[in-house]
């Protein structure tokens, strides 16, 4: 019995052995054959200089909608179409800050309108700025002692957690609630210090929303703007001026970008995907031209290598994720009515930053399963399977039972450029980047063989 046991053991063990030592093999062609022959450092190059920031809703949105389609053909995708979408259209137009100290100078602070926000109409809108270091500040402050005034919410990136995203959901409520705040209690407008892990002077603009009908503006301003304006306010009244066009312009037909590559054994798909569209500063090349690109070397790797998918792979390139999340939103609408069966979705969206893990929202036996060929991703740096969230474009799926993932970059400088006009191209490194993809194609070449 031992012995039948044993050798039963030794049998298994050697399949198992014999199953990851071609896993191995062909991660290391994946890999290879991306750092080598990758062509998403030069496609990024062209989207980011070539088309460059892409709001959804602009004109170089549909630009980059054009850009993608091809791309996807030339990866050596089946099948491509767009995905109608009606998004809202937010333009920034021109803006201004100032400032008055008691020496009656006015200054130009370096700001951005947060995005979304409505703007001052073209006039200047001027008041008594009152700075808060947090909400718990906030609320203490009667509507009398915030009427007509500015509100400066002051409340700092934390510089404390290792994982940066940690420091950015902690200090988002600020962004996206500070207007709201401040005209409930009968505030001009409000400023915050930016979400950013920065010690420089950049604004980085985000979306914003108001939870009722008085829509006053908000802007961000970078941290060390906002220390030196912490620093005046000890000392003196200071008064601010705002004066910008920025606003809501109501709704457009636009698209998502969709292409795959048709399973051999059945219609279940697997998604890969990131948001085709930025914000309306830098080049959006981090944030996600660096997701589309990747997400795109995905399938350019599966056909060059000639690896026969059991499953549909398919590359979407939401729009609107930034400021309404309308593609993701679709996709998942449309899946849905269309009955596809989805099998697993990845987002690429945290910056073409070295890779680190997959962050994995799924129930335990899948999360233990991807999590058991951990040792295959190690000799590539890849490690961490512990995070528990998704992409933001994945949580429509994530709600009808799909589980879904993201890519783990390290995350030290995302927030230093995130949504600000330093995120152009030459933030990214190619084999960064490029190692990204491979991360990507091996766990999809994973999912596809098992699932
Ligand atoms: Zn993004």
């Amino acid at each position: 019995m031992k012995k039948i046991l044993g050798t039963s053991l030794l049998l298994l063990n050697l399949a198992v052995f014999g199953q990851s030592q071609e896993d191995s093999i062909q991660f290391a062609k994946i890999s290879t054959e991306i750092l080598n022959n990758g062509k998403g450092y030069t496609e990024l190059r062209d989207l980011t200089k070539n088309i460059g920031h892409r709001l959804s809703g602009s004109e170089a949105y549909e630009k980059s909608v054009k850009w993608a389609e091809q791309k996807l053909r030339n990866a050596g995708a089946d099948k491509v179409w767009l995905q109608e979408v009606m998004i809202p259209v937010w333009v920034r137009g021109k803006e201004s800050l100032q400032i008055q100290t008691s020496n009656g100078k006015w200054k130009s602070l370096k700001m951005l309108s947060l995005g979304n926000s409505e703007g001052t109409g073209g006039k200047d809108v001027s008041g008594e700025i009152i700075m808060v270091k947090s909400m718990e500040d906030y609320d203490k402050l009667s509507a009398d002692q915030v009427k007509d005034k500015i509100v400066f919410f002051n409340y700092p990136f934390s510089q404390s957690y290792i994982e940066t995203f940690k420091g950015y959901s902690d200090a988002a409520k600020y962004r996206t609630t500070a207007a709201s705040l401040t005209a409930k209690k009968g505030g001009k407008f409000a400023i915050i210090r930016s979400l950013s892990s920065a010690f420089d002077n950049v604004p980085h603009t985000g979306a914003m929303r108001y939870s009722d009908d008085k829509k006053i503006p908000a802007v961000a301003i970078g941290n060390t703007t906002a220390d030196e304006l912490a620093e005046l306010l000890q000392s003196q009244k200071v008064t601010a001026k705002l004066n910008s066009n920025c606003g809501m312009k109501g709704e457009k037909l636009s698209h998502s970008v969709i292409g795959e590559i048709t399973g051999k054994k059945d219609k279940s798909v697997i998604v890969v995907g990131g948001h085709l569209d930025s914000w309306d500063v830098g080049e959006g090349a981090h944030d996600d031209g660096a997701g589309i690109v990747q997400s795109i070397e995905v399938l350019r790797t599966f056909k060059k290598l000639g690896i026969k998918n059991n499953h549909t792979i398919r590359v979407v390139c939401f729009a609107n994720e930034e400021n309404g999340v309308k593609g993701g939103v679709q996709y998942g609408k449309t899946a849905k009515e269309n009955n596809e069966e989805h099998l697993f979705a990845i987002e690429t969206d945290a910056g073409g930053f070295t890779p680190r893990g997959i962050s994995l929202e799924m129930d335990d036996e899948k999360r233990r399963q991807i999590q058991s060929w951990a040792k295959l991703f190690l000799p590539y740096g890849v490690y961490d399977f512990t995070g528990t969230y998704s992409g933001t474009d994945l949580y429509p799926l994530h709600d009808m039972g799909v589980p879904t993932a993201e890519l783990v970059p390290d995350s030290q400088r995302y927030f230093d450029i995130h949504h600000t006009e330093e995120d152009t191209f030459e933030k990214v490194n190619r084999r960064e980047l490029l190692l990204g993809a491979s991360t990507l194609t091996q766990i999809i070449y994973m999912i596809d063989k098992n699932w």
